[in-house]
């Protein structure tokens, strides 16, 4: 099965271990480890003991970048954005394509790497959970193509609001199942998935779709996303010959973010710049800045894992608002609460309205529609770039394109 993958060049390895965090039980500094029940702690060792497992494996690291080459469609390409850099008069923009990867967006990424990981612990079945039902998609198209039995949780408030993604997921084999409890929507499909996974264990592999979770989830995830930068500071080094000053990515639950962060981290003048939903207004409430609102967003523990989360004086969790789907979540991945208490990342927003303008803005001069969650770092760069010098770079990681975001583009926009 294996052997028609060439052996990668040592640099296609994953890289782990390039990082000193997360320790040894999963804290990045004071954030991350495991809040979860008793009776999922041997699942999680056992998930972390075969995660290192596989890393050490060329067999495993072959398959892996042989797939990310011929299914993904990776490298992933970085494009000069030369019309909006000249309209704006200020610093170079550069964009890492990962729009062009198979299904649209960076989310393959990681459910392509896991659900090799569950093929190889010999695990049949995946569990998965989705909101807007974009991680539901790239689980359900990663199963596909390995065999895997893919089932799906969705809240059926998401799933009224989501049609087109959960008649993808149909398509390409997976069981959807509707969740009733709660709000019926995101955060009752995780419960669901969780209780799913600890009565099934033994068969059963847990998709989790961004850098959030109990240990070793924020960690694997951030290794498998890490093939973007990676990537990208090779792609920057040869174009431009130098490394970028800037790099932007937008922040849901953090996972494209890492990813790009991941291959610059130890280039110190590389300024790594996050940008979270800003919502209707860091004022409104309405938003999913957890970092920008010192009075909403506090360290705390959800899904799992230590980080800030958007919370009332009680610790009651809040609902939080974003025109993009994919940003619109409580908590933020551990990591990036550690990058932003280390100083090594910095953290802004976008609003809906910074985030719709830079959608029409990169359509019109670069033909290049971005996903709306994407379109909150592109946000920033049309900030920043015209107060920079002409000779510096700004590289703005493009996770995803915007054709799942044409009913709200048109709706919000009246085009
Ligand atoms: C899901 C999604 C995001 C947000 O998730 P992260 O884990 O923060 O990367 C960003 N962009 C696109 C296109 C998405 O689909």
């Amino acid at each position: 099965m294996m052997a028609q993958s060439p052996e990668p060049k040592a640099d296609e390895y994953i890289k782990t271990g390039t990082a000193n965090v997360p320790d040894e039980r999963g804290y990045f500094g004071k954030f991350g480890g495991r809040f979860v029940p008793e009776t999922l702690m041997p699942a999680l060792d056992e998930l972390t003991a075969a995660y290192y497992e596989a890393m050490a494996d060329s067999n495993f690291q072959a398959r892996l970048a042989h797939l990310q080459r011929t299914f993904t469609g990776r490298p992933t390409p970085i494009t000069y954005a030369e019309r909006l850099s000249k309209a704006l008069g200020g610093a170079q923009i550069y964009l890492k394509r990962e729009d062009l990867a198979h299904t649209g967006a960076h989310k393959i990424n990681n459910a392509l790497g896991q659900a090799l990981l569950a093929e190889r612990m010999g695990k049949k079945r995946i569990v998965a959970e989705t909101g807007a039902g974009q991680h539901g998609v790239a689980s359900a198209t990663a199963c596909a193509m390995l065999g895997l039995e893919c089932i799906v949780y969705m809240g059926s408030v998401d799933i009224a609001r989501q049609e087109p993604n959960v008649f993808r997921m149909k398509l390409l084999g997976a069981q959807v199942i509707p969740v009733e409890s709660g709000s019926k929507t995101l955060k009752d499909a995780i419960n669901e998935a969780i209780r799913d996974w600890v009565t099934n264990v033994t068969s059963t592999f847990y998709l989790l779709g961004s850098a959030l979770g109990p240990h070793p989830y924020p960690m694997m995830v951030r290794d498998f996303q890490s093939v973007i930068g990676i990537e990208a500071r090779e792609q920057m080094l040869e174009l431009t010959g130098r490394l970028p000053d800037v790099v932007l990515a937008c922040v849901g639950g953090g996972s494209n973010a890492i990813g790009m962060f991941h291959g610059f981290r130890d280039d110190d003048d590389v300024q790594l710049i996050g940008v979270e939903a800003g919502g209707h207004g860091i004022e409104s409430g309405e938003h999913a800045a957890r970092f920008a609102d010192p009075a909403l967003g506090r360290p705390g523990v959800l899904h799992g894992t230590r980080s800030f989360v958007l919370q009332d004086e009680d610790g009651q969790i809040l609902n939080t608002h974003s025109i993009s789907a994919g940003l619109d979540y409580a908590s933020i991945g551990p990591e990036h609460a550690y990058l932003r208490d280390t100083e090594r990342a910095f953290y802004t927003y976008a609003t809906d309205e910074d985030a719709l303008a830079a959608l029409k803005t990169l359509s019109q001069t670069e033909g290049i529609i971005p996903a709306l969650e994407s379109a909150h770092a592109v946000a920033e760069a049309l900030k920043r770039a015209p107060l920079m010098p002409k000779d510096s770079i700004v590289l703005v990681n493009l996770s995803g394109r915007g054709d799942k975001d044409l009913g709200t583009i048109m709706r919000e926009l009246g085009i």
